[in-house]
């Protein structure tokens, strides 16, 4: 699993830094998690495709996490998509964007589902490869992080062992599946002797713009990486709170308190240029931090 980073910053595009956008790609599938102004371009810059994209989550209706989104729609009917998409956000979101495509008279080329995200933890999406599992955060008007787990990816077989006892090749797929094996004298051989636990799946933590809060802690508890939102640095921690964001050692402290492997920091505010500070503050709470760099790709 992997996340790409299509803009760092927070409400106004500075210093060459975009507002809000990421894509998480896990088994193939390419999840858009907020969509800012310019997104569209960024796609386009960092040879992201949305033919495997089929979800799109938007955190909340502050305009540099969905200002893009609009663009991105049409785009997509404009380039004669046909396959569903799935969008998940505030409730509100629904009719911005039903109004848009009336007034343009634009009728897109595929199904739009739309599925307004609810005030508790909720599972958005749960197959047999990934699930996205939406909570609320705390900021100034209603707003949602998104978990993204990967599924275990199946037994590891002994093969080795399988070839030693006679096992044809055949038969592995089978096995990796968790199927016992029966020998042609009628021996059944138990799934548990041919395989082991196959690598666990990681998961990657979303948290959007917020205020510093341990309510969503649970939720996000053992995520490889996360990533939290640092718009201030601690010397304007008061100013942080006051608009319901967070400083960058603060998101240090979610991220230690959640166990976290790695913490990338993003949504810098447009009054800093040197991004370095944040990186040094957070990691003297929690070493594993870093910047979300526009355009880097980091494994979850
Ligand atoms: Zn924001
Ligand atoms: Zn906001």
């Amino acid at each position: 699993m992997k996340v790409t980073i299509l803009g760092n910053n927070s409400a106004l595009p500075a210093f060459g830094r975009h507002p809000t956008s990421q894509v998480v790609t896990v088994y193939g599938e390419t999840i858009l998690v907020d969509c800012g102004e310019g997104t569209q371009a960024q796609m386009q810059r960092y040879g992201i495709r949305w033919r495997n994209m089929h979800h799109l989550f938007i955190s909340h209706l502050h305009g540099d996490h969905y200002f893009g989104l609009p663009g991105l729609l049409t785009s997509m009917s404009l380039l004669g998509r046909t396959s569903p998409l799935f969008l998940y956000g505030p409730a509100a979101l629904k009719p911005i964007i039903q109004e848009i495509l009336r007034v343009a008279a634009t009728t897109l080329s595929y199904p739009l589902n739309f599925y307004p995200l609810p005030s508790t933890p909720d599972v958005l999406v749960d197959n047999a490869y990934f699930s996205l599992t939406s909570f609320p955060v705390r900021h100034r008007i209603d707003c949602w992080g998104l978990l993204v787990k990967e599924k275990t990816r199946g037994r590891k077989l002994l093969a080795d062992k399988c070839r030693e006892l006679g096992i044809p090749s055949t038969s592995f797929e089978r096995i990796k599946a968790g199927e016992d094996y029966v020998l042609p004298s009628g021996e059944r051989l138990p799934n548990s002797l041919l395989t082991i636990d196959g690598p666990k799946g990681r998961a990657y933590a979303y948290c959007a713009d917020t205020v510093y809060t341990e309510s969503f802690l649970d939720v996000i508890h053992g995520a490889d990486t996360i990533y939290h939102e640092c718009t201030y640095l601690e010397e304007d921690k008061e100013k942080a709170g006051l608009r319901f964001h967070s400083t960058a050692s603060q998101a240090a402290q979610i991220a230690l308190k959640a166990g976290s492997k790695r913490l990338l920091l993003g949504h810098f505010s447009s009054k800093y240029k040197d991004l370095d500070p944040f990186r040094e503050e957070a990691c003297a709470v929690f070493p594993e931090s870093q910047i979300a760099e526009e355009g880097m790709t980091y494994e979850v």
